[in-house]
């Protein structure tokens, strides 16, 4: 799949999102790696966390990706398992 035309892009944002700082670098967002990034916010109140490659990182273990992809928790959660209603 091709990427999608961003229509949202402006001309003082570039679609590279690359800001990270660190050394190594973090593991960019369509890498294997990426919650391996480093954390620039957390909000565990939330349930969220941002990572330096621009990945939304949930307490469930979903992601929402910065291209809008949204990963699926991939983790079980232990105690308190929720099943989904049929
Ligand atoms: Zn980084």
């Amino acid at each position: 799949m091709n990427h999608a035309s961003d229509q949202s892009t402006t001309t003082s944002q570039r679609k590279n999102s690359t800001m990270c700082q660190h050394q190594p670098p973090c593991p960019s967002a369509d890498s294997a790696d990426r919650e391996a990034a480093h954390l620039v916010a957390h909000h565990p109140e939330q349930g969220w966390s941002l990572l330096c490659n621009g990945v939304l990182l949930f307490e469930d273990t979903g992601e929402l990706l910065p291209d809008g992809q949204v990963v699926a928790p991939h983790r079980p959660l232990g105690a308190g398992h929720v099943t989904a209603a049929a």
